[in-house]
């Protein structure tokens, strides 16, 4: 399928729901978030309905998300759910890493293809502090996992502020080299001013180019990023979500006052 600017839209993200088991300070509150009530909460057969009425439309990548998705009970099961989805040919997962050790093989046999892994920092107590207490070796150790199930490649996302020629940046660059592993920088991005940029070493953020939707975990799908506009799968249907959703994709990002990156995935 294609929008008003001819863009080719064919990438899905799934954001399965709003938990988290980290506090990264940039992007969940270190008190938590008031929790969205369990029955907003698409269920595994509503997710998969709507992957398969947008693969009837021409999406063929799909990115499950969160929060952080391995929290989301018998998340398996429903890697399982979409793998089987007809048209479907790549299925990757964003993760903390937190729980991938645990859930690795399971989850490349369930079919997922690989996965992106969100590490600013491969200094034990730096990662700690800006994730609100989270364990590096744990994280470290799920990435080995995850390649050695062949969930690959295997990719960091690694936040930056401004520049990636800083110490972590440059520290998680040389990880990633000794390991075989990608990296891409993400500039940190703020939702309400509408501060974002280009990927660096990926696709995400050039306008020019969006090829993506997203889906809530609430059943909205999302346009773009940056837009307050969203579309409820439950409320229109998911045909009718999924044409307006198109239809009204905006030319470029402008801010998002509604929503934050823990219950969108980024
Ligand atoms: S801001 Fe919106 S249009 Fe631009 S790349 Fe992001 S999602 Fe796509």
């Amino acid at each position: 399928m294609y929008d008003r600017f001819s863009r080719k839209i064919d990438y899905l993200r799934v954001s399965v729901t709003d938990r988290c088991n980290l506090r990264c300070h940039y992007c969940m509150p270190p008190d938590g978030i008031k929790l969205l009530p369990q029955k907003e909460i698409l269920n595994f057969a509503e997710i998969t309905e709507v992957v398969r009425t947008a693969a009837g439309a021409g999406i063929s990548k799909v990115r499950i998300t969160g929060g952080e998705p391995l929290v989301r009970r018998d998340i398996v099961t429903l890697v399982k759910m979409i793998s089987s989805v007809p048209g479907i040919t790549d299925l990757g997962m964003t993760t903390n890493g937190v729980l991938l050790e645990h859930f690795a093989e399971g989850l490349a046999d369930a079919g997922l293809m690989r996965v992106n892994v969100s590490l600013d920092t491969i200094d034990p107590l730096k990662y700690s502090e800006m994730t609100g207490g989270g364990d590096l070796n744990t994280v470290k150790r799920g990435i080995r996992a995850a390649v050695d199930m062949g969930l690959t490649p295997v990719k960091l996302n690694c936040v930056v502020k401004g520049s990636s020629v800083n110490p972590d940046a440059e520290g998680v660059a040389l990880f990633a080299k000794e390991n075989g592993l990608q990296v891409r920088f993400i500039r940190q991005m703020d939702l309400e001013s509408g501060e974002f940029s280009i990927v660096e070493g990926g696709e995400g953020g050039d306008c020019r180019k969006c090829n993506r939707l997203r889906l809530t975990a609430s059943g909205m799908i999302m346009p773009c990023l940056f837009s307050n506009v969203q579309y409820s799968v439950r409320k229109l249907g998911v045909v009718e979500a999924l044409r307006q959703a198109v239809n009204h994709k905006p030319r470029c990002g402008s801010l998002n006052s509604q929503n934050s990156f823990y219950n969108i995935g980024g």
